[in-house]
């Protein structure tokens, strides 16, 4: 039912209540005044009785009123009549033969003629229980009265003292009186319905407003759902940590609204978070974070640091520490944590703690994977020994520098290198002196390419180079820079000196020998055997003896040796 439905009904059932209450207490109000008239008629009655006891003389009256004393009668009469005045109402005397003996309101000639009042029931009734009352009206007067009647005795007779109340002055105050509840009655409807109304609008206002924000509340709700919903879409399909990274601060403003923050994640090393990602302005709440100094990473649940609680020691030097950190941890893995706060300040409601909460499930699950699923890529696409890429990275990744190249319009070159007599070294220092070597090998690599380039270990003591962006004079170059490099290095191992180390190279590249790995890598590799079957320590970019790259062959460099 609608407030002012409600609000009508109220009035209904209010106006049946005043109704009712009117109806009680205009009968209660009325039997109490016909009473209270009674009861001043009685004492009236009373004192005309004691009056007329009181009087001197003979009353006694004679049986008719044809018979009546004029000389003694008249002079109780003119008494009535003082004494009617006083008490303001009829009085009249009546002989126990119910002739009437003094009436204040009658003149003398209607007392001579009045009726014999033995038959009125007042009087009757006062000779038999002492008093008597009636109410008509009077046939000698016409007017309505309360007629109430004492008996007493006077000398021996008895008497009747009766007084008349006029009840017009009765049916005038209950007149009144009904007028005052009515009015009361409509003033009273009046005020309750307008209290009433005012108190259903202000009701149907709240209700309203209360409506209102339960449905913005439900907007509000659903939105943030579908964000969450979307946020963890996005993160399922992120590919690496940095884009999941990306997604985090893109979607976290929103989430909860009004915030500003910053994403920290683990580092390599696991010592340390680094802020990632920040937004809502420049985050200089610190900017590495380690897991020990955040209370939220310590007890895996979320916390809200301020200046009278537990602040969070990555906190301690900042002067606005209301700063609330929510932990991303996966199966017992930390991953980095998320700071929010209040652009406006101020602590968050539940539902941001909750959404947060929901965020930091999210993230975590999906950072977890992606780390899981790059340790793995790492695992497949690295060598163990060496951390240089393995051959299944060149197998799975030289199309992408065929088209790179193939786009820029630039050379491509592979350079396949092998240790010389490695089985031998290996013999003469042992297995464990080999794998340092290859080690510090790659090491060498590592320092010694560009950021295009990529090592690669294709297996035991063979490599494998991409130089991308050269033209062949400075592809050779750099190979022979290299092999210098690697001529020159000098090792120790476990405190003794190692013996030189030196590799043989072949160089082949796109497009001058083809435009896949497997017609690039077979020339490459000839010309590595090549450069073996020259005597090693050296490269070789084509299967003709090349005195550049060897300056110890004593062969003419134009005679072409093939093996
Ligand atoms: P060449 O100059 O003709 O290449 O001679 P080589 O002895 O280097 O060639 P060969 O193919 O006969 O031997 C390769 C050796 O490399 C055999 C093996 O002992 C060594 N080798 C391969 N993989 C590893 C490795 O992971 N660790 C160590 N320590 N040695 C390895
Ligand atoms: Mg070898
Ligand atoms: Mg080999």
């Amino acid at each position: 039912m609608s407030p002012f439905g409600i609000m009508s009904l109220s009035i209904f059932l209010l106006f049946c209540c005043i109704g009712l209450f009117s109806l009680f207490i205009d009968y209660s109000m009325s039997g109490y005044m016909r009473a209270q008239e009674e009861e001043y008629a009685r004492a009236k009655a009373r004192s005309a009785a004691q009056f007329v006891q009181a009087l001197a003389g003979d009353l006694s009256s004679p049986h008719t009123q044809k018979r009546v004393n004029q000389e003694r009668f008249l002079p109780l009469q003119s008494e009535i009549g003082r004494l009617a005045e006083n008490v303001g109402s009829r009085i009249t005397i009546i002989s126990e033969s119910g002739i009437v003996l003094a009436d204040s309101d009658m003149s003398v000639y209607q007392l001579l003629n009045a009726d014999n009042h033995a038959e009125r029931s007042e009087v009757r009734a006062a000779l038999e229980t002492g008093t008597g009352v009636s109410e008509r009206s009077s046939p000698t007067l016409g007017v309505d009265y309360l007629y109430y009647a004492v008996r007493f005795e006077r000398a021996g007779e008895t008497l009747i003292s009766r007084v008349a109340v006029d009840l017009e002055s009765l049916y005038l105050q209950q007149t009144r009186l009904r007028q005052l509840l009515t009015i009361g009655m409509v003033f009273g409807i009046a005020l309750v319905g307008l209290i009433t109304f005012s108190l259903a609008r202000a009701l149907a206002r709240s209700v309203e407003h209360s409506r209102k924000r339960l449905e913005a509340r439900v907007t509000e709700r659903t939105a943030t759902l579908r964000q969450l919903q979307e946020l963890g879409t996005l993160l399922a399909v992120c590919n690496s940590l940095s884009e999941a990274s990306e997604v985090l601060a893109v979607q976290l403003p929103q989430l909860p609204p009004g915030t500003r923050g910053a994403l920290s994640l683990m580092n390599n090393s696991r010592d340390m978070m680094i802020v990632e990602q920040e937004w809502g302005g420049r985050w200089t709440k610190g900017s590495f974070v380690s897991p020990g100094s955040c209370w939220s990473l310590r007890k895996n649940s979320m916390h809200w640091s301020e200046d009278n609680s537990l602040v969070c020691d990555h906190l301690k030097d900042e002067a606005d520490k209301d700063v609330l950190c929510v932990p991303l941890i996966a199966q017992g893995d930390i991953l980095g944590v998320i700071h929010l706060c209040q652009k406006a300040g101020g602590a968050f409601g539940n539902m941001e703690l909750e959404i947060a909460q929901a965020i930091s499930k999210e993230a975590a699950i999906a950072l977890s994977n992606l780390n899981l699923r790059e340790t793995l890529e790492q695992q497949a696409l690295h060598d163990p020994l060496t951390g240089l890429h393995n051959r299944r990275f060149l197998e799975e990744k030289f199309d992408t520098f065929i088209e790179k190249a193939t786009r820029a319009d630039q050379n491509f070159w592979l350079l396949v290198v092998d240790i010389d007599h490695f089985k031998t070294y290996n013999d003469k220092y042992g297995h464990d002196a080999g794998d340092f070597v290859l080690v510090e090998l790659a090491t060498l690599f590592r320092k010694s390419i560009r950021n295009s380039f990529t090592a690669c270990r294709l297996g035991g003591e063979e490599f494998a180079l991409l130089l991308p962006d050269l033209d062949e004079a400075k592809a050779l170059e750099f190979a022979e820079q290299l092999r210098r490099s690697v001529e020159n290095m000098r090792l120790r191992f476990e405190g003794q000196p190692l013996g030189q180390i030196t590799i043989s190279g072949g160089l082949a590249g796109f497009p001058k020998d083809g435009s896949n790995l497997s017609s690039i890598l077979r020339p490459a590799d000839e010309r590595l055997y090549h450069a073996k079957g020259l005597g090693r320590n050296r490269i070789c970019k084509d299967l003709l003896v090349d005195e550049l790259t060897d300056p110890r062959f004593s062969q003419p460099a134009k005679t072409a040796q093939r093996h």
